[in-house]
């Protein structure tokens, strides 16, 4: 948590392995709404072939097809520093391929890899590819607004009892066509991309008050995101 002057610090893992459907979007967009709160913010772009600084306050993981993700896989497992930034309290939010490689293990090219197990999931194949639209109501315990996305992925995600599912599924498939994402204590994964932020702002002032330790932030004129959500999720039927 930053203290007094301290800036927030954002760190975006391995653009160069896990970056699709414009995820970058998601460190533009929370650190535009830090500033935009007066909060001072510096972001860091960690390539796979860097050293993970452990001292960050938010983490973020991306998408990615199934070479890079395997490889992502075991360059954070080798690097170690997700983990002890984890143990500090960070938050992280992982979407796609980032948050299957944070449950136990996953499919990739066909063959089982190792996760990092910091949530209690797994991933398998599906029958056919989920790509589309994706929307649910999310966890009540977590207080947002109707989850909206874009998904795109071969496997399917099975939560055990140590994470709660971040959403109920209404239309698209999510995890296994009934609920979407999960969460534990500060990490959350998705299958939204989009950038998952930019159509669930409430959802990156969730992140930010997580790690600065603020029960509420103060408004922001949200008009642009919430007719993009508006838009998407009555195309859906699910306004
Ligand atoms: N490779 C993974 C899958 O197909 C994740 C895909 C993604 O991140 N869009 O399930």
């Amino acid at each position: 948590m930053p203290q007094g002057q301290r800036a927030l610090r954002i760190v975006w893992l391995y653009p160069d392995l896990l970056s699709t459907y414009g995820d970058r979007g998601n460190l533009l967009i929370l650190s535009r709404r830090a500033s935009m709160r007066g909060i001072p913010v510096e972001c860091f772009e960690v390539r796979s072939d860097q050293p993970i600084p452990v001292d960050g306050d938010i983490y973020l993981l991306g998408g990615g097809e199934d070479g890079p993700q395997a490889l992502a896989a075991q360059r954070l497992m080798t690097d170690g520093g997700l983990y002890r930034a984890v143990e500090r309290g960070a938050v992280v939010l992982a979407i796609c391929a980032g948050y299957q490689l944070l449950g136990h293990s996953f499919f990739a090219k066909g063959q089982q890899y190792r996760g990092l197990g910091l949530l209690d999931l797994h991933s398998d194949r599906g029958p056919s590819r989920a790509v589309g639209e994706l929307a649910g109501a999310v966890d009540p315990a977590l207080g947002l607004p109707m989850l909206s996305g874009f998904e795109n992925h071969g496997g399917r995600t099975h939560l055990g009892q140590g994470v709660r599912p971040l959403a109920q599924v209404s239309v698209g498939v999510g995890n296994d066509g009934a609920t979407e994402g999960a969460w534990l204590g500060r990490i959350v994964g998705t299958y939204s991309h989009g950038p998952a932020l930019s159509r669930n702002p409430a959802l990156a002032d969730l992140l930010l008050r997580w790690a600065i330790g603020a029960d509420a932030l103060p408004p922001l004129d949200d008009s642009w995101p919430e007719l993009l959500r508006g838009e998407r999720l009555a195309a859906v039927g699910a306004a």
